[in-house]
């Protein structure tokens, strides 16, 4: 054991509010590696309420948006740190038909359904149990039949983990007792310069390995078609600045207010690999995203603005973005789509990564 590893502690503890219903006690847990890295996450929403990752220089600094009271989460969040589920992103006119039956959701976004409904996983009491060793949290929450209007009792369990190589790693697991659809994703806005207030993420460089994209309508429904990114603003193969194109003429830009998409990753075949890289110069600091699932939803953003006061101070358009390791949105209405009905007897999975590290 050396010195570094010695003096410091792993795991804190400290509360940090109380749920105004069912008065269970909120807590927040921190996570701690060798290198000074430090993960916030709470029972609200199994949110992760910070990152703290070191700089070229080894200056530590908070790279997501997150508030400093429970209070705040529960008056207002644009779902910043949040387990996002039964079904991130969204499902057109919240309905879907499966085996013969028609659900319908509660819609929150328009007419269609977003992130689970109007009170979806990042608004319920997630348990949390800490590992022996104390690297990693195991959450996990039971969804009955018929919440938000899915079928089937759900058994979700998010394990976020914190390793000493600067890696957040999540691991999600479900399991139902009647056909349902899953698709679970984590919402963290990221913003890797340490001051959200003052920079946005326009200069933030972005690479996403994918040859194709989710071309949306003005609903921000997949249209169904997959259009290649080749020649476009959505090309991101070789890395670019996020803010060198978003503002150019370009109808699904438009679409978006920005970048609001799912990209398919290239070559997907279930395993854990690396699928985008963010990069922003000054701090040096890079965040690799690895998942084992088929999209990726980029999201630049675009409807933050300054009345959301965040632990930084007011943080306006752009101020962070998203990347939502995914199956695709609006799948249960879409047949060419991959499948995201989970049934009984099977284990849903899916693992992401957030690597951090600096450029060389
Ligand atoms: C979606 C945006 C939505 C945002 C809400 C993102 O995942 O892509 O369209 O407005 O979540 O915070």
């Amino acid at each position: 054991m050396d010195d570094k590893s010695a003096s410091f502690t792993r795991l804190s503890q400290t509360e940090f509010g109380t749920m105004p219903e069912t008065g269970e006690k909120v807590m927040l847990y921190t996570l701690r590696n060798r290198n000074g890295m430090e993960m916030s996450v709470m029972n609200y929403g199994g949110i992760i309420v910070s990152v703290r990752v070191p700089d070229k220089s080894g200056r530590v600094e908070e790279v997501t948006l997150g508030y400093d009271s429970l209070e705040a989460y529960i008056r207002n969040n644009p779902y910043f740190g949040a387990i996002i589920g039964r079904y991130g992103n969204r499902i057109s006119n919240g309905s879907f038909t499966l085996e013969g039956r028609k659900y319908t959701l509660p819609a929150n976004d328009g007419t269609n359904q977003l992130h689970g409904g109007p009170k979806g996983f990042d608004k319920v009491y997630w348990n949390i149990a800490v590992a022996d060793d104390s690297s990693s949290l195991k959450l996990t929450y039971h969804s009955p039949h018929g919440e938000q209007g899915y079928p089937g009792n759900l058994s979700a369990e998010v394990q976020y983990a914190l390793t000493d190589d600067n890696e957040i790693r999540i691991d999600y697991k479900a399991a139902t007792d009647k056909a349902t659809v899953v698709n679970l994703t984590n919402h963290t806005y990221f913003n890797l310069t340490g001051d959200p207030s003052r920079n946005t993420i326009l200069d933030h460089t972005l690479q996403i390995s994918a040859d194709s994209f989710l071309p949306v309508d003005q609903r921000l429904i997949p249209t169904g078609k997959l259009q290649p990114v080749s020649g476009t603003p959505f090309d991101f193969n070789t890395p670019a600045v996020i803010g060198q194109r978003i503002e150019d003429d370009n109808e699904q830009l438009k679409m978006g207010g920005g970048y609001d998409h799912c990209w398919v990753i290239r070559n997907h075949d279930g395993s854990l690999r690396k699928v985008a890289t963010l990069t922003e110069s000054r701090s040096g600091r890079k965040m690799d995203v690895l998942t084992t699932e088929p999209g990726i939803q980029f999201y630049s953003g675009n409807f933050l603005n300054a009345s959301i006061v965040a632990r930084q101070g007011p943080c306006g358009k752009r101020a962070a973005l998203c990347l939502e390791t995914q199956h695709f949105p609006d799948s249960p209405n879409k047949p060419s789509f991959p499948s995201v009905v989970l049934k009984p007897g099977e284990t849903y999975t899916s693992t992401t990564v957030y690597k951090f590290s600096v450029v060389e």
